[in-house]
């Protein structure tokens, strides 16, 4: 049996892996991960068939000169050698931030650690970043403005401890199953629980809620706020934990203030009775904990609706105690080894800030670089936007779909198609992104490489090897530090295992609030998974932060932010009337790349559909199942209608996951999702677009 982790969700569920004589996989939960403990969901249990199955994976690199041409079977040694040659070449002529690299929250921790170093240590950009802007780029902003650093507060044991759990934006019995399994014991073994869910969806989460606030989109900070003023008019909140340490309450105070709980129950949308019983339950439970994911964080407002959440922890003093705190889930097996290492366009190494003169030269000092750049690299959106105009030149693209997966599909195809060169980096040809490469580089899977990963609660995994991988695929680990050799950097990318990449990356941690300097690849593989900080190697982690309420501001206080509850979306106008909503389904991850070719998961929801409220279709003359045009300002996707209740009148909702090379009539989602982001983090507000529908006549 091999021991390893689960490489879809950010709940990071431990798997074990046995073969047989014949090279058959089979798979089970791991009893002894304490995160899961031996439970896995659909997407888990199938895992081993995507390694199973080969039929669609990138076998040897592929390079063409000129776009008339097809892609060609080449030797890794050419491939790199016109990589590296290319990329000196457009620097040379156009500067550093003329080229970049889009990695994915899937890269292993050792990978983006080598990418970051590459990009911003020797290629001389910050244009680094990954498909986690897409995820958690707003909670990063969040945790940051309020606590002072990006650090989950609390684990996933807090849930078996909570009394009162707020959902916002999240359907985790869909999204992170093994998550919602906790809930859902919690809930059976502890009658006074209640589970408040803020969606405008009714999910299968909002199911088993005690409380579904259905609220319109977009207006998630007048409900955090009236919260708040609820928990305060009625002395719901901890006056001494307020005092001692926060600042900003008086401000925030003022501001929930402005409107009354009729006033916001109405903009929300909701009933006034329904947002009263919200502050009972929160203002009296022991143990107050909100969970939420990219219902909040893929927003325009993304960060604002961050902060205003996490207040709710600040003023009621819920936050660094058992059963208590802020859990933003992620969506990806690996963002949180992302935000570690730094490997995003603003972040640097171990939390260090890119902004901080004195961070940006002990970077460069442990490098062995003159500097590392100031400037801040192109986020994603922003950086295919530059293809498309002729700012960057070349785009080195890392185990992510961003034709199918990034906001205005127009934009990514334009910029693909406009830049002098792209490498696309993967495991499959199953990516519609493959077919705009210039350079076509096959990488090593799940089970065919080593390395780390660190789940939704700190929790660092090492994920073992148990097979080889195909044809002449390589780890991207190796990929990234041959090319950087062939760069010129060979001295400081003299690897030849990703234990050394994570040994440096350790070193990095030293000190910062993110100490791991107790961690090798030995201790994991050995000892299992540890929640960071892990400074010594005698530490057994860290399972809460902030227990003596010092938190990592420059004061140790932590901010209650005032933020506006105004929403910057695309307005509705009597020609875009609906609010369109994207999101996940059970048994699909990202854009199929790898669920979509497990047969049994395929079964669950066969085809995309558009969620529709029956008044909204009957309005349309649209019936259940007819076939139906969704139309944006930026494109159009065409589904069959699925006539629901379980959506707000004026909303509708199309699952995310479904690209070109999976349906031929063309329902990729984000032909039509808006390309506005939150101005902090930049995260896109894929969760509000406005949009009509209309019944597709018979030809
Ligand atoms: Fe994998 Fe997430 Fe399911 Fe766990 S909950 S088995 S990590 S997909």
């Amino acid at each position: 049996m091999v021991k390893s982790t689960c490489s879809y969700c950010g709940v990071g569920c431990g798997v074990l892996v046995d073969k047989d004589r014949n090279g058959q996989l089979t798979l089970q939960g791991d009893p002894d991960h304490p995160g899961s403990k031996g439970l896995l969901c659909s997407k888990g249990m199938n895992l081993h068939y995507t390694v199973m199955d080969q039929s669609d994976r990138l076998l040897y690199p592929q390079m063409r000169y000129n776009r008339s041409m097809p892609l060609e079977r080449v030797s890794w040694d050419d491939a790199l050698d016109r990589a590296a040659a290319v990329f000196t070449s457009i620097i040379a002529k156009y500067g550093p931030d003329s080229v970049g690299f889009y990695a994915s929250g899937q890269c292993l921790t050792e990978e983006y650690y080598l990418i970051n170093k590459l990009t911003k240590g020797f290629l001389g950009t910050n244009n680094l970043d990954t498909n986690s802007r897409l995820c958690m780029s707003s909670a990063v902003v969040g945790y940051k403005q309020t606590l002072g650093e990006d650090s989950v507060p609390c684990s996933y044991e807090d849930i078996d401890l909570a009394d009162t759990l707020l959902v916002a934006g999240a359907n985790p019995a869909w999204c992170h199953p093994i998550i919602f399994r906790r809930v859902e014991a919690r809930k059976a073994a502890f009658p006074d629980f209640k589970l408040i869910v803020v969606d405008p969806r009714r999910t299968q989460t909002a199911v088993m809620a005690d409380l579904h606030l259905q609220i319109k989109p977009g207006t998630d900070v007048t409900l955090y706020h009236a919260i708040a003023r609820g928990l305060i008019d009625r002395g719901l909140i901890d006056q001494a934990f307020i005092d001692n340490h926060t600042d900003g309450f008086d401000a925030f105070n003022e501001k929930v203030h402005e409107r009354s709980l009729k006033e916001a129950a109405s903009i929300c949308g909701i009933p006034l009775e329904d947002l009263k019983w919200a502050i009972e339950y929160i203002g009296r439970s022991k143990g107050f904990m909100s969970m939420w994911t990219m219902g909040l964080n893929q927003s325009v407002i993304g960060v604002n609706k961050n902060v205003s959440l996490i207040n709710l922890s600040l003023i009621t003093g819920q936050i660094g105690k058992p059963g208590t705190g802020p859990l933003s889930l992620t969506g990806q097996p690996n963002a949180m080894g992302g935000r570690e290492t730094g490997g995003m366009a603003n972040l640097l190494s171990a939390h260090r800030d890119l902004a901080n003169p004195a961070h940006r030269q002990e970077i460069a000092t442990f490098w062995g670089v003159d500097s590392v750049p100031d400037k801040p690299g192109l986020t994603a959106t922003d950086m295919f936007a530059a293809l498309r105009d002729g700012r960057m030149k070349a785009i080195w693209i890392v185990c992510t779909n961003p034709m199918v997966s990034l906001p205005d599909s127009r934009i990514v195809e334009e910029a693909l198609q406009n830049a002098r060169f792209v490498v696309v980096q993967d495991i499959s040809n199953r990516s519609d992104t493959v077919a705009y490469a210039d350079l076509v580089l096959p990488a090593a899977g799940w089970g065919e490489k080593i390395g780390t990963m660190t789940n939704s609660e700190r929790r660092v995994s090492y994920l073992n090897k148990f097979a080889e991988p195909p044809g002449e695929a390589k780890p991207d680990a190796e990929i990234i530090w041959t090319f950087a050799q062939k760069m010129g950097f060979g001295d400081a990318f003299a690897y030849t295992h990703p234990a050394q990449v994570y040994d440096e990356h350790v070193r990095l941690t030293k000190g910062t609030n993110i100490d791991i300097t107790g961690l090798s690849h030995e201790r994991l593989r050995t000892g299992g998974t540890i929640q960071w900080p892990v400074p010594t190697a005698e530490s057994t982690g860290t399972k809460r932060l902030f227990t003596d309420h010092q938190f990592y501001t420059p004061n140790r206080r932590a901010q209650i932010k005032t933020v506006s509850d105004a929403n910057h979306s695309e307005p509705t106008t009597p020609d875009f009337p609906l609010i369109l909503t994207t999101g996940r389904i059970r048994d699909q991850w990202h854009t199929m790349t790898k669920t979509g070719k497990v047969a049994k998961l395929n079964t669950h929801i066969p085809k995309p559909f558009l969620d529709i409220h029956p008044k909204d279709a009957s309005e349309r003359g649209i019936e259940d199942g007819d076939p139906v045009v969704i139309k944006g300002h930026r494109g159009e996707v065409r589904v069959n209608a699925k006539l629901t209740k379980d959506i707000r009148r004026g909303v509708v909702f199309l699952p995310m996951h479904w690209g070109k090379l999976f349906n031929k009539d063309f329902a990729r989602a984000n032909n039509v999702t808006s390309s506005l982001y939150d101005p902090i983090s930049k995260e896109p507000d894929l969760k509000f677009s406005a949009v009509q529908v209309a019944r597709v006549s018979a030809p």
